[in-house]
């Protein structure tokens, strides 16, 4: 790619990269990528011919196809696996980020913890990373503690270490905040997490399309993420893990492929990854997600990082200039912009948003809870409304959104 500024994305590029999504042809101003991605071609090719003419079984299979297969399919591992700079055997596909800690949660969580332990969330987290921790405490009586937010909407590293101590066995956090686009010190969190014995889960589902992932440097223990959101598939995720903490993990689903050995006294189980993905693998979702991931990398990631923090950062800029916008989160939020426009109910203004206005324009932002209720009642707010950029934004889309916003305030009135 060329481009005066290297390490970000210029107009032309935005262009070219816009071109790439039949989902984003006629204009359309695509505002949600926090909670899906739009796919390029080369997704959805891939996708395609995993699914139609390269399609068969793998692992079983004695014919050449099958054997065709099993090597795309385990290659998609090995991609992944270098995605993350971790090794090819830490990588479980799972359907996505909400399973793969229902995994961990359901495994290590259940071999691991007892009444008198405590886990340590944060105030900001997605409903995918309390829910099953709060099902787990059902289960063994650990209590959960919350870690809470800086001012501008970070999760309080100072904080944390106030808080933690040895009854402490797991802190899991968001990288990236899905609402406020707030970015954790991931190798602080860990320092503080190892210091007081405690294992260090990061929700990467919003990191992974935009910040240059490296499992060695973070240090943490669990990483999960979801293909959806990285321009890949629905349908499949990774949980990533430490090789010797998976070794030690029991299985959670049983079912075929994932056995070493069955009689009806007894099963021994095959080693991680396979351990842990019993039944036919998504073999056409994990080709599709390495494709993205290829598609990803090819563009860079340090510059879709900085692409989406320039989008972001403009956004702010401009609904600050009005005097009716509440802005939440940090300056520096890593591509999604939360806000409040006094006196219209946020779902109201994307429902405005999305109906043509008189020069053909249509806007897609996310509006609601965002499935993380106990930081819309730390902000005080049932709900808000959310723009979150993706590679393909640019700032057509930001003059879009503030011509729409002005659409609503004159419908509304002052
Ligand atoms: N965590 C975060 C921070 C998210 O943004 C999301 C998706 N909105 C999830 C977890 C859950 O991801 P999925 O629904 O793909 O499992």
């Amino acid at each position: 790619m060329t481009g005066s500024t290297p390490s970000s994305v210029d107009m032309n590029e935005a262009l070219l990269l816009k071109a790439q999504f039949p989902g984003l042809a006629g204009g359309w101003h695509y505002l949600d990528t926090a909670a899906t991605a739009q796919k390029p071609q080369a997704v959805i090719d891939a996708t395609i011919n995993a699914m139609g003419r390269d399609y068969a079984t793998v692992h079983r299979g004695v014919y050449a196809r099958s054997a065709e297969m099993t090597l795309a399919f385990e290659a998609a591992r090995r991609r992944t696996a270098a995605f993350l700079n971790g090794r090819e055997d830490e990588v479980i596909f799972t359907r996505g980020a909400t399973e793969s800690i229902n995994l961990v949660a359901n495994t290590w969580g259940v071999d691991n913890l007892k009444a008198g332990d405590r886990v340590l969330l944060s105030t900001l987290e997605h409903h995918s990373n309390i829910v099953p921790w709060q099902l787990l405490r059902e289960r063994t009586g650990v209590q959960i503690d919350v870690c809470p937010l800086t001012e501008d909407g970070r999760i309080d590293l100072d904080a944390a270490a106030r808080i933690l101590t040895p009854a402490h066995k797991l802190v899991a956090f968001a990288h990236v905040s899905n609402v406020l686009g707030s970015v954790l010190d991931v190798r602080r969190a860990a320092d503080l997490a190892h210091a007081v014995g405690a294992m260090l889960l990061i929700d990467g589902c919003q990191a992974a399309p935009r910040i240059a992932l490296d499992m060695i440097a973070l240090d943490c223990d669990f990483y999960v993420f979801s293909a959806h959101k990285l321009y890949g598939p629905t349908g499949i995720g990774v949980l990533w893990a430490r090789k010797p903490i998976l070794d030690a993990m029991p299985p959670w689903h049983g079912g075929g492929s994932m056995i070493d050995r069955v009689t009806f006294e007894k099963t021994t189980f095959a080693p991680p990854p396979q351990r842990f993905e019993a039944g036919t693998p998504m073999i056409v979702e994990a080709i599709g997600m390495a494709a993205a991931i290829d598609w990803l990398c090819a563009v860079g990631l340090s510059r879709a990082e900085q692409h989406e923090r320039d989008l972001a950062s403009r956004l702010r800029a401009e609904l600050r200039r009005r005097n009716d916008v509440t802005l939440f989160g940090p300056e520096d939020s890593a591509g999604i912009v939360s806000f409040a426009l006094d006196g219209v109910h946020p779902h109201d203004l994307g429902t405005i948003l999305d109906e043509e206005g008189s020069d053909g324009t249509r806007i897609a932002i996310r509006a609601g809870h965002h499935c993380a209720q106990p930081l819309m009642d730390h902000l005080g707010v049932p709900a808000t409304a959310r723009a979150s950029f993706g590679l393909y934004n640019d700032e057509s889309d930001i003059e879009a959104l503030l011509k729409g916003i002005e659409r609503t305030r004159r419908i509304f009135g002052q």
